[in-house]
């Protein structure tokens, strides 16, 4: 790709690290390596500075800095945070959680399944939302945990974790939310909510992949996953990654800094995308429009294959995510659309835009003037497209 321009809009994959986090982390990779459990001066100086980094990332979520861990990831986070509310409740042996999780989320929960937990998915909407009444009825006396997501990777729908976490809180059981999408993009303060365990990762936020955190409330029952030395206060043991732990609180404190842009300038360069999008005929948005993260778009494009529309657009070096995957040769299109019951001919054909703050205008211009000759031309050769226009040639 060198030389060719790359328009990334696919942040809900990944981010570019910030210069200012790169800056920040590398004196850590070299002059300053000493380990912080040291108890000379020389490994002091780096525990001080990673204190500071748990105070920039508790600064962001509302929280103190007692009640974060970091860990390797938002996996880690999220089968950690599930693990700890079924071992510190072994008679409790139900878990809530929804059907468009990620799979951090999803395939640990069908895991556990197979281990005799009871598991209830629940559904979700056309429009990808919960019907809070039926969370409610779902959670019961032999519930240790109910893990729903703060926002949905794919389709950016924002489920009310607030209210949820309120139920399982009048209920007796542990609330946890995947907030991998959300922090950054959306204000979160969890002084304010009753959310007992939350689970973060740096690489979604402008910090390096292989790095995550678990904010885990004052009081909350814990279990350690990974057993070992006293780090973290005996809650994830193994050496700190100092580095990327400084990166992650720089990330913290740029990400609180631009909270504002992201629900105003980002959001608006989404909205001009989708509305641009939407003049193509036979095309439609996937998810709660007003309910939803301010840099996502998942946009569907009846009768065409989302894959050939990712490799049109990787040639013009764009970048995006399509909403199916390639299982077995067959392409089938994700859980998260499936739940929400999007038709076969449109879930095909659907495309992820994921902005950030590093987007300008020009980069939705140059998806803008590519995007209907790509579609144009997809549906030409998509024998889908043709029995549909004969269909509405013989009705009209
Ligand atoms: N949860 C959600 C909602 C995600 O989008 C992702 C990553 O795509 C993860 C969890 C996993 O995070 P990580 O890649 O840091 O393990």
């Amino acid at each position: 790709m060198s030389g060719q321009r790359v328009v990334y809009l696919d942040n809900n994959a990944t981010t570019q690290v910030a210069p200012e986090v790169v800056a920040a982390m590398l004196p850590f990779f070299g002059e300053k390596y000493g380990n912080p459990s040291s108890m000379h001066a020389f490994g002091g100086q780096v525990a001080a500075h990673m204190a500071e980094a748990r105070q920039k990332m508790a600064d962001l979520l509302g929280c103190s800095p007692e009640e974060i861990i970091f860990t390797s990831c938002g996996t880690e986070s999220d089968n950690t945070a599930i693990n700890a509310a079924l071992m510190s409740h072994p008679n409790k042996r139900h878990i809530v959680t929804t059907r468009v999780e990620h799979p951090a989320v999803l395939n640990y929960c069908q895991y556990l399944a197979r281990k005799g937990y009871e598991v209830t998915f629940l559904p979700v909407d056309r429009q990808g939302n919960l019907d809070l009444n039926r969370v409610e009825d779902a959670i019961r006396d032999d519930t240790a945990i109910v893990s729903v997501m703060w926002a949905n990777n794919e389709t950016g729908v924002i489920f009310p974790v607030e209210e949820i976490a309120a139920m399982a809180k009048a209920k007796g059981a542990i609330f946890h939310t995947d907030a991998v999408q959300a922090v950054g993009k959306i204000p979160i303060d969890l002084s304010r909510t009753h959310i007992d365990m939350l689970s973060l990762s740096g690489h979604k936020l402008h910090a390096p992949k292989g790095i995550g955190v678990l904010y885990v409330r004052k009081g909350t029952p814990f279990v350690p996953y990974i057993r070992g030395g006293h780090q973290e206060h005996g809650r994830r043991a193994g050496t700190e990654n100092v580095p990327y732990i400084i990166g992650i609180g720089k990330a913290a404190e740029l990400a609180a800094r631009h909270l504002e842009e992201e629900n105003t300038r980002v959001k608006a360069l989404r909205d001009k995308l989708e509305e641009g999008l939407l003049q193509i005929p036979r095309t439609m948005v996937n998810g709660d429009r007003e309910r939803r993260l301010p840099n996502t778009c998942s946009v569907s494009f009846e009768f065409v294959e989302g894959e050939s529309i990712l490799l049109m657009l990787s040639d013009l070096g764009i970048c995006a995510s399509s909403g199916s995957a390639c299982t077995s040769g067959s392409l089938e299109p994700s859980h998260v659309l499936r739940a929400m019951g999007v038709p076969f001919t449109a879930a095909h054909g659907s495309i992820r835009f994921s902005l950030s703050i590093y987007n300008t205008e020009e980069d939705i211009d140059y998806v803008l003037e590519h995007m209907p000759g790509i579609i144009a031309r997809l549906r030409e050769i998509s024998p889908f497209w043709k029995e549909a226009q004969e269909k509405e040639a013989a009705a009209s």
